[in-house]
């Protein structure tokens, strides 16, 4: 018989009550150091107080409007984001694949709008994850995520990881754009190097092409900057932002230069609940605590404080760990033993990571975590490394 619940997820037999900064109780009163941050949601934490704050003050004003009105919340945060990015406008949606959804959208658009309605194709790489829609598993291509699933949306060119000879003679008069995620998530932490990203972005300028960066993960301070893209001192024309910016709430946004946006007139594009009162006065208190040049500094501490940690305990588990990759507090554990081993190996010494593509462990721990989570984090994941080794 179906589940009720209707079974898209292979999950851990681990159900949380409550969370306290980057610690997880489970029912049965275990507590778990959290390097997952629910996917790099929980950017601040569990239970923050000012996200808390945000959340309950705005809970007992207005919950809900239609964008037929002004949402004052919305706008604030969309000048937070303005004041802080390349970007000059934004559009809230309430998760990363409606991002996608307007990203591409926007790209078409654009192109449509100057003349050139045949530039419709948008080139991106392999092991790339932009959602779950049907847009998001075009985008992406993959087999595991598009069998079945067809006819598929078209216009999408897939291209080799780090290969830009493939861009540049997949270029064609068909071609709206690039989109790509700074570093690679759910494909397993693979950073785009910045010399490629300089070049991506070079490339687009030569072409005439759109740039969209797909920050869903890698953006909102999780590298040690706001945004990944910073690290290469290069812009997109367009971004699209979820995860961290809503800390735990259901929030996700496009980012765009006036340019990029300029097709996107009223009546082109809409959304329900997308940037409604609760989720954008969430979002404005994550934006006041990750934008602070304070917080980031801490944030690229603490990454090479775990990061060197790591190298330690990759160096005591050959047999387990092969590599330390990633960006700030976007790190990935390339292992010798399988993955899913070692994260369950995780979850019996009570220490939460997120598997993914290429035999990787993910951790993605909240910002916020201590110098103590950190030796506490290292010393879990040393007992997990050695129940594996013994098994
Ligand atoms: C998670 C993710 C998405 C999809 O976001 P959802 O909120 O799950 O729809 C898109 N792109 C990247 C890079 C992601 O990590």
């Amino acid at each position: 018989m179906i589940p009720s619940v209707l079974p898209t997820y292979n999950r851990a037999p681990l159900s949380f009550v409550k969370g306290e900064g980057a610690w997880l109780i489970e029912a049965d009163g275990r507590r778990f150091l959290d390097l997952g941050s629910g996917i790099a949601v929980n950017a601040l934490g569990h239970a923050h107080p000012a996200l808390v704050q945000a959340l309950t003050n705005q809970a007992s004003n207005l919950w809900h409007v239609s964008n037929l009105y002004e949402i004052p919340q919305q706008q604030a945060l969309a000048d937070k984001l303005v004041g802080n990015t390349f970007a000059d406008t934004v559009f809230f949606t309430n998760s990363g694949t409606e991002a996608c959804e307007l990203a591409v959208k926007m790209a078409r658009k654009y192109f449509y709008e100057k003349g050139e309605a045949e530039k419709v194709e948008i080139i991106t790489f392999d092991g790339s994850f932009h959602g779950r829609s049907s847009a998001g598993i075009a985008a992406a291509g993959s087999e595991k995520m598009t069998k079945g699933f067809g006819p598929l949306l078209g216009g999408f060119v897939h291209l080799t990881f780090g290969d830009l000879d493939g861009v540049t003679n997949a270029i064609s008069d068909k071609t709206a754009a690039i989109m790509i995620e700074p570093v690679q998530g759910e494909g397993g932490i693979r950073p785009v190097p910045d010399a490629e990203l300089k070049a991506l972005r070079q490339i687009c300028d030569d072409n005439g092409l759109l740039l969209i960066l797909d920050e869903v993960q890698c953006g909102v301070g999780r590298t040690g900057k706001l945004f990944a893209h910073e690290w290469a001192g290069i812009t997109p024309d367009i971004m699209m932002v979820a995860k961290g910016i809503g800390g735990g709430f259901p929030l996700g946004a496009v980012l765009a230069t006036e340019e990029a946006a300029s097709g996107m007139t009223a009546g082109t594009h809409g959304s329900t609940y997308g940037g409604n009162p609760l989720g954008c006065a969430v979002g404005c208190a994550v934006m006041d605590h990750v934008a602070d040049p304070d917080f980031l500094a801490e944030v690229n501490r603490k990454a090479g404080l775990l990061r060197q940690k790591l190298e330690g305990l990759i160096a005591e588990h050959p047999e387990v760990f092969e590599e330390v990759r990633g960006s700030g507090l976007m790190l990935g554990l390339k292992c010798k033993a399988a993955n899913i081993d070692v994260v369950n190996a995780g979850y019996d010494n009570q220490v939460i990571t997120v598997p993914a593509a290429d035999n990787v462990i993910r951790l993605l721990p909240p910002l916020t975590l201590t110098n103590e989570d950190i030796a506490e984090a290292v010393t879990r994941l040393d007992q997990a490394a050695t129940q594996v080794e013994s098994a």
